[in-house]
């Protein structure tokens, strides 16, 4: 196989230079379906991402006093510009994750969707908003939005344009700086971002890279950044979390999941067959919102499986920089060992393995089949714990109560879908979810791809939200900016105390009665 052509010497010297490195160490990537040695990219030190935040904060204060509105131009340019390099994003997108196509354009168009979304909010939200002062004319009150300053972005492998950049996005509209800490593998997408943002015309240090070991370079951001936004695992975003509250910074954890697919009796089968697969196998099982648990009413149980199985059967598994294949590889050859010893232990506990449950190298160094289970019982790893792989168990349920509390029946809660033809049954059963993001109809997509609402985790599942009003407003600080135009507190010259207790008692009494306070 091939690189693509797009992937050029000079491309990865180009992108090298938004990495602050100060040192001669470098860190390399592998093209993750050969196994060959992809790129060699500057390492930071925890000095250089000290210095990258102090950095930061000059070109911060001037871009937070640009309009909000005349921010938006740059976007508006990246906006195109991400369309316009679709190829080559996906190309760095597969060569650096192994994943299919049509996974590397989701990931890609990811960013160009929410960056129109905020185009469009992001001025109105930022908007000084008039607030009611404490006394009617006497007050004046204007709620701003102050940018938090310089942002941490800390992001996973397994949607690296998507993840590293669409936070980042926000954060700029909202006028911050960002310093980007994605995965070392997935370093070269987000990169690529970072570049466009600069030929849209970001202006110079509002967004920096660094690149190095997790602890180390994401521990050393979360010192001194000024808020961290964190994509990742529970585990570390428990120590992110911990560690942005000693300092009194904010943070948001989007975490990981192990997210439930509930199919009614009345579900159309084909369209729950259809989707459940899409949403268990998508982006090869390693996304974050991907169902690994179907809870089927037992009377469509049988026939769900069988056709489950069956369309599973026929996704193509391949490697290639086309969109031929339906499934790509895994990142690498651990997260397979990861992804089969929960498989393994399934099976050698008495889950039935209906297809899948085997490695092909034949095919490169980290593919592993799509894999349905039944028969999975609490004693299996893979029965509550997230396996972040093409692997899924089906469950018989009895009614509608069972699914839910079943499906209720785990630390995480960051997506879930449910399938029924009776609208408002379905819903009902959705919102009785614990869940971030509830899909009917659909496995994680209409969710995730509504940008206009907030999606994010609860439980172990993480805090805060990104899209929606919260994705933006969180990069930034309420101020409450409050203007005395006549002089009621303290009193007036002259009015004792005493009597300016009783005029103040007297006016909130009315205040209340004629409904204004
Ligand atoms: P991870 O937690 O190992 O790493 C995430 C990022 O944190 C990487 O850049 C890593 O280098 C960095 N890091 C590692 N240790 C750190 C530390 N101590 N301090 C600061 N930074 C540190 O996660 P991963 O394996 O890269 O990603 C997979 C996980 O991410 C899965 O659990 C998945 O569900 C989750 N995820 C969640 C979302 C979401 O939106 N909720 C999206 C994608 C992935």
């Amino acid at each position: 196989m091939t690189l693509p052509a797009s992937i050029t010497p000079e491309l990865i010297a180009r992108l090298s230079r938004h990495v602050a490195a100060s040192t001669d160490a470098t860190v390399s990537t592998v093209e993750v379906f050969t196994g060959a040695t992809l790129a060699t990219l500057p390492c930071s030190t925890e000095q250089d991402v000290a210095d990258a935040v102090a950095a930061a904060r000059g070109p911060q204060a001037a871009w937070a006093a640009v309009d909000p509105q005349e921010r938006m131009a740059v976007f508006a340019r990246f906006h195109k510009l991400v369309l316009d390099n679709r190829d080559t994003i996906a190309d760095l997108i597969q060569a650096e994750t192994g994943k299919a196509r049509r996974y590397a354009f989701e990931d890609l168009i990811e960013p160009a969707i929410t960056t129109a979304h905020y185009l469009k909010a992001a001025p109105r939200l930022l908007r000084p908003r008039k607030r009611k002062g404490m006394m009617p004319f006497a007050i004046q009150t204007t709620e701003l939005r102050v940018p938090k300053g310089v942002v941490g972005i800390i992001s996973p492998w397994n949607f690296p344009f998507a993840l590293g950049i669409s936070d980042s996005i926000p954060a700029l509209m909202a006028g911050n700086a960002v310093v980007l800490k994605p995965d070392t593998q997935t370093a070269l997408s987000p990169l690529f971002g970072v570049d466009l943002l600069y030929r849209a015309g970001l202006p110079d240090g509002l967004i920096t890279v660094v690149i190095g070991d997790g602890p180390t370079v994401g521990g050393a951001l979360v010192d001194s950044a000024d808020y961290v936004g964190f994509t990742g695992s529970t585990r570390t975003g428990a120590e992110v979390g911990a560690k942005a509250t000693g300092r009194l910074i904010g943070c948001s954890l989007e975490l990981g999941g192990k997210n439930p697919m509930v199919v009614l009796d009345d579900a159309d089968l084909d369209v729950a067959v259809a989707g459940a697969v899409t949403s268990a196998f998508a982006n090869t099982g390693q996304l974050c919102m991907h169902i690994e648990r179907v809870y089927a009413h037992e009377s469509v149980y049988d026939a769900f499986v069988r056709k489950f199985v069956e369309k599973t059967g026929k996704l193509k598994l391949g490697a290639g920089y086309d969109y031929k294949n339906d499934v790509g590889s895994l990142i690498s050859t651990r997260q397979r060992k990861a992804v089969a010893e929960h498989v393994d232990d399934a099976r050698a506990k008495g889950a039935t393995v209906h297809i899948g449950g085997a490695a092909r190298d034949d095919l490169g160094p980290a593919f592993y089949e799509p894999t349905v289970l039944t028969g999975v019982t609490p004693d299996m790893l893979c029965h509550a714990q997230e396996t972040f792989g093409p692997v899924v168990a089906i469950y018989p349920v009895r009614d509608d109560d069972e699914a839910v509390a079943l499906a209720n029946d785990t630390a995480y809660g960051l997506n879930a879908s449910v399938y029924g033809r009776d609208l408002a049954r379905a819903k009902a059963v959705g919102a009785r979810l614990r869940a971030g993001t509830v899909n009917i109809n659909d496995g994680h997509a209409a969710a995730y791809a509504s940008i206009d609402a907030p999606m994010g985790g609860m439980g172990r599942s993480g805090l805060g939200r990104r899209h929606g009003v919260e994705g933006l407003l969180k990069y930034t600080e309420s101020q409450n900016l409050s203007v005395q135009r006549i002089q009621v507190i303290p009193p007036p010259k002259g009015i004792p105390y005493g009597r300016y207790t009783s005029i103040m008692a007297r006016s909130l009494r009315l205040l209340r009665k004629l409904g204004v306070r």
